[in-house]
């Protein structure tokens, strides 16, 4: 399945694709030498024979997905069945808008956690990462058509939709998934993925501190709340630890979420939205 809604809109299908991938190195980026709608409404007309994975508009929201992931979309030729593809709306020598920045940052860190894509720049088909359409011509006796797209004000931009990637896959912008699950289960409104770090900490300084804490009660091997317990007891796994096994993995950091949650609800204490706690450890079950 490889319909990314989270980050595109779905506007395919289209006839002009071909067969799965045989791998994934990266994203390559393009420039569309048209418009938004335009460029969607070619990509699904069958006499264009030309396709992208992604259509990305200058404006904010506009971000269209043509091809499934996991088939060949038809924009450079030879790397068609190693790298996917992005359209950006504009003429050469446009640069991207700041959107066009964000989206195609959103679909890179997208395509790192999907098939493992390294969050670096491409110059050359035989690399990984984030390429562009003439960069055939610096790499191995490749042709990918089109010398001139994207670009080279568009080239310069490759490492700020890495960076932002980055910061993406790293979490340091909302998520509001993670953050809906922090309030639904802490039943607080006012906390987000940022204050998790501050949880752990003082969760484990109080853990330490706090006789009677095996009263807690046990949780689940090899979660969270058994991670923080042994180290309560075993320094040093540590909070910087925690936080950063919590960056490498989505489904652990809302993992660790749930357990605080239950960790607070097997005891009295309460957690204030600065870090600070009180209580004692009796369970209140
Ligand atoms: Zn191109």
């Amino acid at each position: 399945m490889g319909k990314w809604t989270d980050v595109a809109t779905w506007r395919g299908p289209t006839e002009n694709e071909g067969p799965a991938l045989t791998t994934h190195r990266g994203l390559v980026l393009h420039i569309a030498q048209g418009y938004y709608e335009g460029t969607i409404a070619w990509q699904k007309n069958p006499d264009a024979n030309v396709s992208s994975h992604f259509v990305i508009g200058k404006n904010e929201g506009e971000c269209a997905q043509i091809v499934d992931t996991d088939r060949q979309a038809w924009t450079q030729r030879a790397g068609n069945s190693s790298w996917m593809s992005s359209e950006n709306a504009g003429f050469v020598p446009d640069a991207l808008t700041a959107w066009q920045i964000e989206a195609n940052a959103r679909i890179f860190a997208k395509g790192h956690l999907v098939y493992g894509w390294p969050l670096v720049v491409a110059n050359n088909p035989t690399e990984r990462g984030l390429g562009h359409h003439s960069m055939d011509r610096e790499g191995i006796d490749a042709e990918w058509g089109h010398d001139d797209c994207p670009g080279s004000n568009i080239i310069k931009q490759k490492q700020a939709i890495v960076d932002r990637a980055i910061q993406i896959v790293n979490g340091e912008s909302d998520d509001m998934e993670q953050t809906e699950k922090l309030i639904n289960d802490t039943g607080s409104s006012n906390r987000t993925v940022g204050n998790v770090l501050a949880d752990v900490e003082n969760l484990r300084n109080w853990l330490v501190s706090t006789p009677g804490t095996s009263t807690l009660g046990t949780p689940p091997p090899g979660s969270v709340g058994a991670i923080m317990l042994e180290s309560a007891q075993k320094p040093p796994v540590n909070a910087a630890e925690l936080w950063a096994i919590m960056r490498e993995d989505t489904e652990w950091r809302l993992a660790l979420a749930g357990d605080i949650a239950a960790l607070i609800n097997r005891s009295s204490m309460t957690v204030s939205l600065t870090g600070s706690m009180s209580g004692s450890a009796v369970p209140t079950t």
